[in-house]
């Protein structure tokens, strides 16, 4: 068929069918981030003859695939993280849905699996909250995770374009990434294994990006530190921690303005939204407050010699899971270099701010344009 004559995603053709085996709702305490799934799921079937088919809501089920289906053999596989949070009225919100669909439709097109339209998943995906709505747990820190996926199903160990796709959407319940408030981590610098690098697909979020990271970080986590740090190159350029994306606050040396920074979108580190909202806020608000916010490279070294002369003020990395987790301490090359944080401080100013004033958004305590209620 003509590209014309594919069908787009339409989010008007959605059907519903509804569990008749709910499940029992876990206590918010109890919960464990990625283990519990709500009652429904959505699922979008693409074929290259004629695009989007008709979108369902199913009860959370199995999928059955035959064993030659392209995903297990060649990793046509991306995804999202983005969650649901309840404001004060029971109203269910995003936030920033529109950033993680231009993502995963940037992911997906370089692993040549189909495009679809942000807004009709988006809409899709407010239906399947509401409908699941009793699973998004309230107060702060809790949410709904959203997993938005997609997956290349053709049958065939012939290595091309997938002809079919499968687009879903699963749920999971979670609870706040440091139950019992901010716990600075301590990162292992990374130099015998590499996570991206320029022209790879490391700013994509492909399911094929992950599992050849876990092995660093059990061995950082071996040696008791809780995350990796990525550096990159010979210049050993920090770039992103763990899954999430890194900030540095340092004093400058001759000026002694104090500058935030983040390394730049060069291809080797995923787009944050929660970096993108870090950013945007420290634009808006550390700015007029004289500091300076850059996107720039910061190499090891810079890192050792701003905490070695005492302007090293803050490290946290960023994402969805925690917004910001504080760094206490980096091992570097047998060295801790110390992060800045005083003994008794598990984060600070800079990440407490960003921590507080983001889900003021996702919360709905301040209205904002980056929070869509669904
Ligand atoms: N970097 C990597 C490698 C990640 O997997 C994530 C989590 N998606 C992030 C950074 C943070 O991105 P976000 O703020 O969109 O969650």
């Amino acid at each position: 068929a003509a590209a014309s004559q594919l069908a787009a995603l339409d989010a008007s053709k959605l059907s519903i069918t509804k569990t008749t085996t709910p499940k029992e709702v876990i206590p918010p305490k109890e919960l464990v981030f990625g283990k519990t799934f709500t009652d429904h799921m959505l699922c979008i079937e693409w074929t290259a003859e004629d695009g989007w088919h008709e979108p369902r809501i199913t009860p959370y089920q199995n999928f059955s695939m035959d064993p030659a289906t392209c995903v297990f053999h060649y990793a046509f596989e991306c995804f999202e993280g983005m969650k649901a949070y309840k404001d004060k009225n029971g109203q269910v919100r995003l936030f920033r849905p529109d950033k993680n669909m231009a993502r995963l439709n940037k992911s997906s097109a370089r692993i040549a699996l189909p495009n679809f339209d942000g807004e009709a998943l988006i809409k899709m995906m407010g239906e399947m909250v509401k409908l699941d709505s009793r699973f998004v747990p309230e107060g702060r820190g809790y949410s709904l995770y959203l997993r938005p996926t997609m997956i290349g199903t053709q049958k065939t160990l012939g290595v091309g374009p997938p002809g079919s796709a499968l687009l879903f959407v699963i749920a999971s319940p979670v609870g706040p990434y440091y139950p019992t408030g901010f716990k600075a981590i301590s990162l292992e610098a990374t130099d015998y294994a590499v996570r991206a690098w320029p022209g790879g697909v490391g700013d994509k979020k492909l399911g094929a990006n992950y599992a050849p990271c876990v092995v660093p970080q059990l061995q950082a986590s071996s040696r008791g530190f809780q995350q990796n740090l990525w550096l990159f190159g010979e210049e050993e350029y920090v770039t992103e921690s763990g899954t999430m994306n890194l900030f540095i606050a340092v004093k400058n040396k001759e000026t002694g303005q104090k500058e935030l920074v983040t390394p730049p979108l060069d291809g080797t580190i995923l787009e944050g939204v929660t970096r993108d909202s870090i950013l945007g806020l420290a634009r808006e608000r550390l700015v007029p407050k004289g500091w300076a916010v850059s996107e720039r490279k910061m190499r090891m070294s810079e890192v050792v010699e701003a905490s070695e002369e005492g302007r090293l003020l803050e490290v946290f990395g960023a994402g969805t899971a925690a917004i910001v987790s504080p760094v206490r301490k980096i091992s570097y090359k047998g060295n801790l270099v110390d992060c800045g944080l005083k003994e008794n401080e598990e984060a600070g100013e800079i990440a407490l701010s960003m921590k507080n004033w983001i889900e003021d958004i996702q919360y709905g305590d301040e209205e904002h344009q980056w929070s869509y209620r669904v």
